[in-house]
């Protein structure tokens, strides 16, 4: 038996067998349809042979489908393969693909074809789009930086608020190295490390970047390792939040707990900290240190006279000038009301009082100005050095106290350095 001598009976039962949907239509009607377009359509047999195939054809792609065929008809070249959907009898909308051809038979032109059901595959991707939109419109939309990096470290996706934390565009990082962002390369390698050592995640990561506009950012970044189907590591995926406010607002905080406001001295509990840095320093290198205690004279009768604001004007002006006789090294504190504390590292007793004296000198020279007034103030020192490895900063502190105590008692304006036994008196 050759392939023309096939009886129809066979042909017919082949045709069921197909999973498609497969057909025939002469002058716009089915004259041929199989099982699978009976039960994709929801119609039965001869109810599909009976009416036009307009009737079943979805109303917004019937005119597109119909001028399809009359120009496959006419012999024209049309697209043999293309999507549309059908009414079906069970009052659904499907979407199918069609493949279609022309067949001319005994002086007539018949359509042939087959169907396939992609309504899933269109719901799926519909809903992938649709997920996608919302995915991408969440990012849009998100303060923090959302990221991800594969193995290299390089950037493989970066939500658009990107721009806002280090003023590159998305596009614009997406492919770089993400360690190209960081003050220091190595910063980034903090990150991994927590990674590494924390399974997988890393939480609240603090690290430098640099902004486009040359400013540095302070980042926090919350990252967990992603992993394939296969369970092997693919990547690393982000949360970064831009923390700069937050940090400068701290560090102001910080300094304000530090500093004395009128002054920009050191307060007393901050002189005292670094104070007693310097003095374990001095003590583990065997290096000289001392201490300049310091009280203004007569310093109620600037009030008195001149109003409390005159009074802050010259705590002010007194601060200025030891800022410009003493060292950045040393260590100036104001220790309450017009009391001040001194700490010179690295220095003994001889430079240390030479330098209390050019301050002496400087407030002589160029006396304090409030207004059209010139009002001179002199100070009273005590100075205690270290000389042996047991003292502590309290016994240097006390020391000093006293000697300006006795500087006080012997007529104000001078230093007091302590000498063994006794204290021993030097006017400037
Ligand atoms: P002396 O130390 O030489 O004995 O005399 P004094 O007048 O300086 O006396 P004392 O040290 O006891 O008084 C310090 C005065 O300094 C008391 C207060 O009126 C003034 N004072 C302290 N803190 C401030 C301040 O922050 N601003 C102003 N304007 N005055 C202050
Ligand atoms: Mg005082
Ligand atoms: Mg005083």
């Amino acid at each position: 038996m050759n392939k023309d001598t096939l009886p129809k009976e066979l042909l017919i039962a082949l045709m069921d067998h197909l999973q498609d949907a497969v057909f025939a239509i002469r002058d716009g009607h089915f004259i041929f349809v199989n099982k699978q377009l009976t039960t994709l359509f929801g119609y039965p047999e001869d109810e599909l042979l009976n009416r036009p195939i307009t009737d079943f054809i979805y109303d917004a792609d019937r005119e597109m489908v119909m001028e399809r065929y009359r120009a496959r008809q006419r012999g024209e070249k049309v697209t043999s393969v293309y999507d549309f959907r059908i009414n079906t009898g069970d009052g659904e909308v499907r979407s199918v693909r069609m493949r279609a051809g022309i067949l001319r038979h005994a002086n007539q032109v018949i359509s042939v074809g087959s169907l396939q059901d992609i309504t899933d595959r269109i719901d799926t991707m519909s809903a992938l789009a649709e997920s996608r939109a919302d995915i991408q419109s969440i990012l849009n939309n998100m303060p923090d930086v959302f990221y991800r990096t594969d193995m290299n470290g390089t950037i493989t996706l970066i939500s658009p608020s990107c721009e806002e934390a280090l003023g590159y565009t998305a596009e614009e990082m997406q492919g770089q190295p993400m360690a190209r962002f960081y003050c220091n390369p190595e910063d980034r390698v903090r990150v991994l490390d927590e990674l590494r050592d924390n399974d997988g995640k890393a939480h609240q990561v603090e690290a430098c970047m640099q902004h486009r506009n040359g400013s540095q950012r302070w980042i926090s970044t919350n990252a967990y390792i992603r992993f394939g189907a296969d369970h092997q590591p693919i990547g690393v995926e982000g949360i970064a939040r831009d923390i700069t406010k937050i940090k400068e607002r701290e560090e102001r905080l910080a300094e304000l707990g530090r500093i004395d406001e009128l002054t920009g001295l050191l307060n007393r509990r901050s002189f005292l900290e670094g104070a007693e840095n310097q003095l374990q320093i001095a003590h583990r290198y065997g290096r000289e240190l001392s201490v300049i205690m310091i009280d203004l004279d007569w310093f109620k009768s600037i009030n008195d006279r001149y109003g409390h604001e005159a009074g802050d004007q010259a705590l002010v002006y007194f601060a200025d000038a030891c800022r410009e006789v003493f060292r950045k090294t040393d260590i100036l504190g104001r220790m309450g009301g017009e009391e001040f504390a001194i700490l010179v590292p690295e220095t003994g007793r001889t430079p240390a009082r030479e330098m209390v004296n050019r301050l002496q000198q400087r407030l002589k020279e160029q006396p304090f100005r409030y207004h059209e007034h010139e009002i001179p103030f002199t100070l009273s020192a005590g100075l205690a050095s270290l000389d042996s490895k047991k003292q502590t900063l309290s016994n240097l502190l006390s020391l000093a106290d006293k000697l300006l105590y006795e500087a006080k008692r012997q007529g104000r304006d001078q230093v007091v350095t302590q000498t063994q036994p006794d204290p021993q008196t030097e006017t400037a």
